[in-house]
């Protein structure tokens, strides 16, 4: 059969490579993931070549999409709450126990997922206006699924606080089996951790620590300060900047110190709800998992909806990658910094999940790309 390669080269670079893997094999090192917990993080750091070429800085994203449980960087929030909680025996697999959590989808997702894998159950909380594609999903990955009217957080029926009371009736109820464990992405320890010991690092081995700035979104804030405690340890001069969808309250806490919208601080009043078409990131109010890592954050960066569905276009037509609304955002965020940074300078930023997740909503809001032909310039996606 090897006598078919009859050209010498293909032969050499074939042994070449299989001495190689035999080295690695001698270290131990095979490939085999554990389970789906095994694919999650170790992400891939993407060079975004329409956008570096256009700005003259090396624009970087990680590939959180490419997460084995539940497609985003979620993934590793819900293994690190779930192995957090087996450590303190808060959880014990197989025995019934339910984790009950309040999520605009990704967490829900990734929980139901590594649920699935470990032996809970899982009992998701979201308001009714995202993306179905998401509550779909979450159903066939054998979620129990509450989808509740959006409301602000001091009314007991918005989805996070649902989600808590939905964990105390759990444990209070004798009828039922086992424990109910309340997720609580906003506020735990759990979820910066995952950033600070995961992303944070991987970032830093991937560039070799040659980096600039470092620039993402935030919803409940844990991959933001996550990432800049764990980066800024060792790169003190690294810029780290939050991306803002419009209506998010957080561009103003970052700017000025203050949660409220004025009509000076450009835009409205502050509101329950951020007025978006964004899902996943913007918030008007400060969790402990923003609150770890906000003195890090040295700027904030506004997006509007129309930059934001511009990109996602852009991606497709120039890069041919196709993602959901927040990557589009930090992607339109990361363009903008370079713009302000001057060619040379290297900018990280991430991409959270799929565009496939956001058909129904983010994506039905443009038309069909056409062929070769491209239609987005990047003058309009910048426009203020
Ligand atoms: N992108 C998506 C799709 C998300 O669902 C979320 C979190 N809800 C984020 C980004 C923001 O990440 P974080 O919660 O760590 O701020």
């Amino acid at each position: 059969l090897l006598a078919k390669l009859s050209n010498v080269n293909d032969l050499d670079t074939l042994k070449k490579s299989l001495r190689e893997i035999e080295q690695r094999l001698e270290k131990g090192e095979g490939n085999i993931r554990e389970g789906v917990e095994g694919c999650i993080g170790n992400t891939p750091l993407i060079k975004i070549k329409s956008l570096s070429e256009a700005t003259g800085c090396e624009i970087l994203a990680k590939a959180e999409f490419l997460n084995g449980a539940g497609n985003s960087p979620k993934d590793r929030v819900a293994l690190s709450i779930i192995e957090m909680a087996e450590e303190k025996g808060l959880l014990v697999p197989h025995s019934g126990d339910t984790i009950y959590e309040g999520t605009v989808g990704s967490t829900g997702i990734s929980l139901a997922a590594i649920c699935r894998a470990r032996g809970y159950k899982a009992h998701i909380c979201m308001p009714n206006d995202m993306a179905i594609e998401k509550s779909d999903l979450l159903l066939k990955l054998g979620a129990e699924v509450e989808r509740v009217r959006p409301a602000p957080i001091v009314d007991q029926n918005q989805f996070v606080n649902l989600a808590r009371t939905r964990a105390k009736e759990h444990t209070e109820d004798p009828e039922k089996s086992g424990r109910g464990l309340f997720a609580d992405q906003f506020e735990t320890e759990a979820n910066w951790r995952a950033h600070f010991t995961g992303t944070g690092p991987e970032i830093y081995e991937q560039t070799g620590g040659q980096l600039d700035a470092f620039i993402s979104g935030a919803g409940t804030g844990g991959t933001i300060s996550g990432v800049a405690l764990s980066l800024k340890s060792r790169l003190p001069e690294l810029k780290v900047v939050l991306a803002d969808p419009q209506g998010s309250g957080l561009f103003n806490k970052v700017k000025y110190g203050v949660m409220f919208d004025t009509k000076e601080r450009e835009g409205t009043r502050r509101r329950h709800q951020v007025d978006t078409i964004v899902e996943g990131i913007g918030i008007n109010r400060v969790t402990h998992n923003f609150e770890v890592g906000r003195e890090l954050i040295d700027d904030a960066i506004r997006v509007t909806d129309e930059q934001a569905i511009s990109m996602a276009r852009w991606l497709v037509e120039n890069d041919g990658i196709f993602v959901g609304s927040s990557s589009a955002v930090n992607c339109v965020a990361a363009t903008k910094l370079a713009k302000q940074l001057g060619p040379g300078h290297r900018i990280v930023t991430l991409l959270c999940d799929s565009g496939a997740r956001h058909l129904s909503k983010f994506w039905a809001n443009t038309e069909p790309i056409g062929g070769t032909e491209k239609d987005v310039s990047l003058d309009n996606i910048l426009e203020p």
